[in-house]
Formats: structure tokens, sequence, C-alpha cells
């Protein structure tokens, strides 16, 4: 069996120099790159399936996948050799020619979704960005001038640039920044009164994340779901799914979404779409998408010939037969395992969210927890200040998922 202490087992030489010499690697890095960021002391040479190493050589469980961005595991086989194959051949032509990656990626995710057509970009920000300009556009042509407002939750995550920070519902990532782009507000999740008032015919469109990721994993109710969808079909507005973080299988299904039965206008999608590679995409019925003329948007490097190659590779994995299935198996044992763990220390706190992207609330500890996991050999995150996140790769194994378990138990109860 796999596990930290075999793995480790391998790496002896003068630990302390291997040591010292990460310090100074992190120092450079201090010295050269933007304080942005606030990383613990390890640098991440090297990743394959569920673990990581650092460049001391020591291994770690990774339950974190840079936020649910290498869902197939570090270094799945097939996404490595779409990659290294599409070297060989080519890797940018910018869209001012077509490109036959892009198009049978484009083609992939349309045969699996409700949406036409596809705009592709390089992250979820840009994805957002591109869902926002599309909206007010579409709103325009169809309604006039008036119609832009843009209605999002509270405690949502849509990402950094200037109209996605915007629709992002948490005044922490607004300070210092204003003034933000005009037209946005928000509203409480799951509070059908607060949405009925906040759309109206001046809203071009309402946009939600099925799950929330960065504010604490939070689903949207069925209900709330629903009356989005009837509030926006009642006043001409588009409904939006952020699905960068829940969707292509983190939560057992290709997409959030498809846990309901409400269907949105425009979809983003981004981190796991290349396992690792940069990519976002921007999804559209063509209703809505026939707003867009050329001209409208673009983007140099969106859904170059490298990173939508690493696409098709992820989507074919997700979508083979018996594989989310199989997600949803193991998903449900690790979700009993920490609701145990939850249950015995955490006063029974609800384990909150589906498939493998979890969470729950341990109070003020949970950075101290994060810490200790990592220094165990589990990478885990914390997420609004008091939610534990757990998001694994969806092709974890149960050993691995014992073993996670297992240094979270041990932790948790050496705090308590
Ligand atoms: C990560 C994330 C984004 C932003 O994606 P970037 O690639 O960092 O720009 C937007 N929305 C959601 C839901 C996210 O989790």
């Amino acid at each position: 069996m796999t596990t930290i202490a075999n793995i480790n087992a391998g790496t002896n030489t003068n630990t302390n120099t291997i040591f010292d010499s990460s310090q100074n690697l992190i120092q450079s890095g201090r010295d050269v790159l933007m304080n942005t960021y606030s990383q613990p002391p390890i640098v991440v040479t090297k990743g394959r399936g569920t673990w990581v190493w650092d460049c001391t050589g020591r291994a770690y469980l990774d339950f974190v996948t840079g936020a649910a961005v290498t869902s197939l595991g570090h270094s799945h086989p097939r996404v490595v050799k779409a990659m290294e194959e599409q070297l060989q051949n080519i890797v940018h032509t910018s869209n001012l020619f077509w490109n036959e990656k892009q198009i049978a990626l484009g083609r992939k995710l349309v045969d699996h979704s409700f949406a036409d057509k596809v705009f592709f970009c390089n992250s979820g920000a840009e994805a957002n960005e591109g869902a926002f300009k599309l909206a007010r556009k579409f709103a325009k042509i169809h309604y006039g001038e008036s119609k832009y407002q843009i209605v999002s939750l509270k405690n949502s995550f849509h990402g950094r640039t200037y109209a996605a920070l915007s629709a992002t519902g948490q005044t922490k990532y607004h300070k210092n920044f204003d003034p933000l782009l005009p037209g946005f507000s928000y509203v409480e999740i799951n509070k059908a009164e607060a949405l009925r008032s906040a759309v109206g015919p001046e809203t071009a469109a309402v946009i939600l994340e099925p799950i929330q990721g960065e504010g604490g994993v939070h689903t949207v109710n069925a209900d709330f779901i629903k009356l989005a969808r009837q509030l926006c079909d009642a006043f001409g507005a588009l409904l939006i799914f952020d699905e960068i973080q829940c969707g292509l299988g983190r939560t057992g299904h290709l997409f959030a979404h498809h846990l309901g039965d409400v269907t949105p206008d425009i979809m983003t999608l981004a981190k796991a779409l290349a396992n690792g590679a940069p990519i976002g995409a921007m999804l559209a019925t063509d209703r809505v998408a026939s707003a867009f003329q050329p001209g409208d948007h673009a983007s140099t490097f969106g859904g170059n010939p490298l990173v939508t190659a690493a696409g098709c590779a992820v989507l074919d994995v997700l979508t083979a037969p018996g594989f989310l299935e199989d997600v949803c198996v193991r998903a449900s044992y690790l979700k009993n395992a920490l609701q145990k763990i939850a249950d015995a220390y955490f006063d029974g706190a609800h384990v909150r969210g589906s498939g493998f992207m979890l969470g729950f609330t341990v109070g003020d500890m949970g950075p101290d927890l994060v810490t200790r996991c990592r220094e165990q050999g589990l990478l885990i995150n914390c997420v609004g200040g008091s939610t534990l996140r757990f998001l694994p790769p969806l092709t974890v194994n149960r050993e691995e998922i014992d073993e996670a378990v297992s240094i979270l138990k041990a932790v948790v109860c050496e705090i308590k």
C-alpha cells in the first residue's frame, strides 16, 4: 500500500541541507514575486495522482488539487499524452485561424450540456467577464439601454478581474479597489424574498454558483434555483451558472446543475477543464450566443491547441461509462468518514456539499488544523475562515481516503 510513511522511507540524504536550500528558494520567491499570496513554507515540485512532493522529497496527499483544478490527479497519463502529442504539432495559432482541438473540445462540451455554443478563454474570471458582456449585449439588443443590472449572491466568488470582482458578493475582496463596475447587486443565498425584490425589468442576468466554493461550500437549494429561473424568464433576464469550481464531475455529476432540473442560459467553466493547463470556457444557447458578432469579444490565447487538447482528454475521461458513478461511490465513502469526525469532535457539524466538494464548519481552529494536517502530510484548506474544505482528485482511491481521514482524525484529537 502507498502510505506517506513508506513513500518517505526512500528520502534520506542530508535533511538539513535540503531544508535550508528550500528556505533559500522561498526567500528568493519573496524577493521577486508580488506579495499577493500567503503560502505555507513548502515548494511543490512533483505530482502523481493524489500525491505531491515538495523540493525536499517529502510526500503529501493532495486534497486541495489546486482548488479543484487537477481533478483527474496530477499528471494523468491521458492528459499528459494528449499534451505531449500536441506539443509536437502546434501550440498556438491564435484565433485568427481555426484550430481542430478547439473545435473538438467545443463539440464535446456542446454534446454533454444544454449549450449550443462555446467561447474559450484562459481562466475562470475571464469566462465570467465573457458571460457578463454577452448578457449585457443580449439585454441591450432585445430590451434596450437601461437593462444591464446583474444580480449575484452574497458570499459568492466569481474571480478577481473588475467585472468578476464586482459580481463577487464579499466585501473583503472589494476593499480598496473601488469604484467597482456599476450595475451589480447581491442577495442572500436561499432567501426567496430577497431574490424577488432584486430581480426586475432592468436585470440583465442573475449569476450563481450552484454550490459556492470559496464562500464555504454552501449549496443553493432547489427552490431558490427554480425561483431564479422563473424570475429570469418573467423579466427577460439570463440565468448564468458559474460552474468553474463545482462543474466537470466535481459533484459526481458532469455539471452541478445536473443535481437539480434547472438549466441556465449561460454556464462558465475553467478550473478542471484541462486538468491544470490554463483554460476557461463560456457556454450558451444559440438564442443567447447569437448576440455576439465578430469583434465583440476575443482572447489571444483562448482555447489554444495545447490546452484544448488537454481539455479533450479530460472530457473523454469524465464521460467514460461508469466514471462518474464510481466517483459518487467513493465520494460518499469520504463524506461518511468526515461526518463521523464532525459528529465526534465538532458537535455534529453537518458535512456540506456533494461528490468530492465537501466541507464542514470547525470554527476558529480551521487555519491551525490546515497547518497541522500539512505537517502530517495531508493538504486541505480552509475557506470562509471556518470551513475545512476537501477537494481530492476524482480519482482518489479508498486507501488514500482512509489515510487522509486518519491524519485528520489524529490532528483533531491532538488539538481537542
Ligand atoms: C476559482 C473561481 C473563479 C475564478 O477563476 P480564476 O481562474 O481564478 O480566474 C470564479 N468562480 C468560481 C466559482 C471559482 O471557484
